[in-house]
Formats: structure tokens, C-alpha cells, sequence
């Protein structure tokens, strides 16, 4: 099928993106690879596409303070060959097929909100943030509040989603992103990110747990982290935090998976994702 007929506006910075969002009916159009299949299948029928391609102030990965900053319009090809922390670069070459990860940009990945969506994982054990600009201006959302549901966001329709924070990587840490496939679409069945760094002791003093595939939208496992937190995360202390990586979680049961099978792999991906991230942070 072809699209609906809609106008194409293409700005040349920011402030024009945004002011063009004022248009009836306009949509964001970044790599193209979640909205334009929509589009070909009229499940979205935008009155006018905003293309961000020229946007310079959405491209790049760079250093800010304590934070790494990456614009929404940097694609998954250079995010896994130059972003920080293993996690995020594995997430990123684990995305779609050389096709998808040459146009998918991050922005457009985290925006679409997909309940299997592998960034977002990464994004959410990391921690991250975003960086949203409006018509009344930037604000900040933690990655954790910024997903509301099943391709829902916490944007309202004048804003732009403009950068996506991640903290440096620190000392003794380490992170990881493990997937099981999909076979057919390659989407995550289940994808789990763990994010953990240890004090010169050996004691765990941060965990971020990222999960995908498995509820309504990517989710913290706050309460695992909870308990990897103050442990020396030996095997005893894994095997309780996968006992809570599912608190609190409605476990999605489909033509590919049942819950049943969802829960157990959603624990066998979380127990490799933990384990790598451990030894990547102890190398
Ligand atoms: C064959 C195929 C396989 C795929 N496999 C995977 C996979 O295995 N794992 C995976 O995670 N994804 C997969 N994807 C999706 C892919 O990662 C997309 O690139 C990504 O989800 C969307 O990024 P995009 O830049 O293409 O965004 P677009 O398609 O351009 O936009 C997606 C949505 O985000 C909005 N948007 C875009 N940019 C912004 C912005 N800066 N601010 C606010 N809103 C914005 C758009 O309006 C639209 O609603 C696959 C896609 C295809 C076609």
C-alpha cells in the first residue's frame, strides 16, 4: 500500500523543527524505519511529515560534565561503533539489519517506544535521561518516566525530543545487553541491560537493570537492583535479584512466547547480562 497524501517540511535547525510541529496533523520524522511502514500501512496517516534530517543540533555523541550527550538524529551504526558503555553499543548492533541501524537514529527508537525495543533497555540500566524542546522550552524526564505505555511517551506534541544523557563510564564498571531473537522479525523476545560498578572492595555500590520484550513498555527492575546494591553480587545475591526482576511486571504471553517461557528466559538473559557486566567491570 502506498501512504495518505501528506505535505513534507524539512527545517534547518531546532527552533524551526518545533515551530513546524504547529502544522495540523504534523509527525517527526527521523530514520523513517518505525513510521514509515506505519505509514505505508495507513495505521498512521500524518497531514504533514517534519524531517529532522538537517537538524545539526540533534547529531552527535560528546562529552558533557559528568553526562555523555547524544542527539536524537545520531543512527544505530554510530551508536554502536561510538557510544559509551558496552551496554548501548551492543543494544545498538543488535537492532534491526544493516539497513535499519544505517537510518534508525536513537532519538527515533526511544520516541517510538516500542514494547521490545533494544535501546531502551540499554537507556533505562544506564540510567539515562532525555532532553525535550517545546514550545515553552527544554526540559529534562528520567528514561524510567519518559515511557507510559505500549508506544506511548511522556512528549506532548509540540516537542522535539532532542538528546538523550547517559553518566560517563566510571571506574570498575561495567555493562551488557543480552537479547533472545526473534526469529522471524529479530525484534527481542526478551532483552535484558544490566549496568553495575563496584568500590575498591569488591562491593556493588550501582545496578541499573534495563528489560524489554516482556511487559507493556521497557522497564527498571528497580527492585532487583535493589537488592545487587551493597553485595559482593556473588552468585547467591544474582539468584535473588532475578527472583525480583519480574516484581511488579504483567508478562506479555503471545503467538511467540508463553508467560510462563517469557518469565524463565526474561531470568536467564538477566543472569548472563549481570554476569558479563560484572567481569567487563573487574577486567
Ligand atoms: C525491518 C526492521 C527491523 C527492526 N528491528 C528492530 C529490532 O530488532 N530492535 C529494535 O529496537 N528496533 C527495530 N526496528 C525499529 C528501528 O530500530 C527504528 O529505527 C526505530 O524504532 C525508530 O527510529 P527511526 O529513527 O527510524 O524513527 P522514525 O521511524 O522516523 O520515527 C519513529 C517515531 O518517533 C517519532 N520521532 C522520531 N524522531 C523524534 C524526535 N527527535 N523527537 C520526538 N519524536 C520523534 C516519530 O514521529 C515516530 O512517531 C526495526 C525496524 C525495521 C524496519
Amino acid at each position: 500500500m502506498t501512504p495518505e497524501e501528506f505535505r513534507y517540511m524539512r527545517p534547518g535547525n531546532l527552533a524551526e523543527a518545533v515551530a513546524a510541529l504547529a502544522e495540523p496533523g504534523a509527525k517527526l520524522l527521523s530514520g523513517g524505519q518505525s513510521l514509515l511502514p506505519l505509514m505505508r500501512l495507513r495505521f498512521a496517516a500524518p497531514k504533514a511529515l517534519v524531517d529532522l534530517q538537517d537538524v545539526a543540533e540533534l547529531k552527535g555523541i560528546e562529552e558533557r560534565g559528568s553526562e555523555i550527550r547524544i542527539g536524537a538524529f545520531t543512527r544505530h551504526v554510530d551508536v554502536a561503533a561510538s557510544a559509551p558503555w558496552q551496554a548501548l553499543r551492543e543494544a545498538a548492533e543488535q537492532t534491526g539489519d544493516r539497513q535499519v541501524r544505517r537510518l534508525g537514529t536513537i532519538g527515533g527508537a526511544v520516541s517510538h517506544a516500542d514494547p521490545a525495543g533494544d535501546l531502551p533497555a540499554a537507556l533505562l540500566a544506564l540510567g539515562a535521561r532525555v532532553e525535550l524542546m517545546g514550545t515553552s522550552g527544554r526540559r529534562s524526564v528520567p528514561l524510567d518516566e519518559f515511557f507510559v505505555g505500549p508506544l506511548m511517551t511522556a512528549a506532548q506534541e509540540d516537542e522535539v525530543l532532542e538528546s538523550v544523557f547517559v553518566p560517563a563510564e566510571g571506574k570498575d564498571s561495567g555493562s551488557a545487553y543480552r537479547k533472545l531473537r526473534q526469529e522471524a522479525s529479530g525484534f527481542a523476545l526478551v532483552g535484558v541491560a544490566a549496568r553495575l560498578q563496584f568500590d575498591s572492595a569488591g562491593t556493588c555500590q550501582a545496578a541499573g537493570i534495563g528489560v524489554t520484550g516482556v511487559g507493556l513498555a521497557p522497564y527498571r527492575a528497580g527492585a532487583a537492583e535493589e537488592i545487587l546494591l551493597g553485595t559482593l553480587v556473588g552468585d547467591a545475591d544474582v539468584e535473588k535479584a532475578l527472583g525480583a526482576i519480574l516484581e511488579g511486571v504483567d508478562v506479555a504471553a503471545d503467538a511467540y512466547a508463553s508467560a510462563e517461557y517469557r518469565s524463565d528466559m526474561c531470568r536467564l538473559f538477566a543472569k548472563r547480562a549481570i554476569e558479563a557486566a560484572k567481569s567487563q567491570a573487574r577486567a
